[in-house]
């Protein structure tokens, strides 16, 4: 389906970003990945994508909280890579406190990276999609896109404005072959989550495997983590001609957090 395609996933070193980037390397896209860690790791995360039938993957290490390294890694994608056709923004940091003592330095950080390097990243490949006559823009936001939960003012904040810039890139969009949706996942197991599950342990004094369970039983009623292969299946869908006349979609992958 991706053949000769290139796709951009943002934060792909690690969990959902990495899931995504496998699926669309299966359907044939080659991939520019992006995202920290150590030269193995990535070398590692290459290979996985390689293997799962991307041609050509390469590595950008763009840090997204600053606005010109995320439209370089866009500029150089299509210097290295020759186009951008799909462009994932999913890379994200959390960090949680009380609103009156949230460090304003990690407030900024969140929003730079969760918010401003969405728009920056779409500003820059939009006008590449557009003189290709085709596009896919998904942007990784989050249950915390709709709903709300204490400690997460900064990322609630940061990923209800992800919802708000999809609508509206959707409607600058919607009379072309161009389309802009977001995914919600609800927890998934990965780097960012397992964070979280430690914290709780030692707050509440549990092992890691209780202290998952009653992470999972205060919001997701399925009582099961979403998969990032799961999330990368329908970002696959959301790429297909199937998917061409969803334009500005919220889509939840959350084991029913949002039915509540
Ligand atoms: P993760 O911590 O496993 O991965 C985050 C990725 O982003 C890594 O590749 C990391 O290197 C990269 N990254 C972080 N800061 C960066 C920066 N400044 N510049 C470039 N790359 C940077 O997290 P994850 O759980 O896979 O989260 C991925 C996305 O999914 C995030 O936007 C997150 O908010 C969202 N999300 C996750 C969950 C969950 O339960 N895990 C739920 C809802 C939404």
């Amino acid at each position: 389906m991706l053949k000769g395609k290139v796709a951009i996933v943002t934060g792909s070193t690690s969990g959902i970003g990495l899931g995504i980037a496998r699926s669309l390397a299966s359907v044939g896209a080659d991939l520019m990945l992006n995202g920290f860690g150590e030269p193995d790791a990535i070398e590692a995360a290459r290979e996985s994508v390689r293997a799962a039938g991307a041609d050509r993957v390469e590595h950008d290490a763009a840090d997204l909280a600053r606005p010109e390294q995320v439209r370089g890694l866009v500029e150089r994608t299509v210097g290295e890579l020759g186009r951008v056709d799909v462009l994932v923004n999913n890379a994200g940091i959390q960090h949680t406190a009380p609103v009156e003592s949230f460090p304003p330095e990690r407030w900024d950080a969140v929003i730079a990276i969760n918010l401003s390097s969405v728009f920056h990243a779409i500003a820059a490949a939009l006008p590449v999609m557009r003189a290709n006559g085709w596009g896919r823009i998904i942007n990784v936001a989050s249950t915390h896109g709709l709903v709300g939960s204490v400690h997460k003012s900064a990322y609630v904040a940061a990923k209800h404005g992800v919802l708000g810039l999809t609508k509206v890139v959707a409607l600058e969009t919607a009379t072309t072959p161009i389309t802009c949706n977001a995914i919600c996942p609800g927890w998934v197991l990965t780097p960012m989550v397992e964070r979280q599950i430690a914290d709780l342990a030692v707050r509440d004094r549990l092992d890691p495997q209780r202290a998952a369970e009653r992470l999972l039983a205060e919001k997701q009623p399925s009582l099961q983590f979403a998969t990032p292969e799961q999330i990368g299946t329908l970002a696959v869908f959301l790429v297909s001609e199937a998917a061409a006349q969803i334009r500005g979609a919220a889509l939840p992958v959350d084991g029913g957090w949002l039915a509540q």
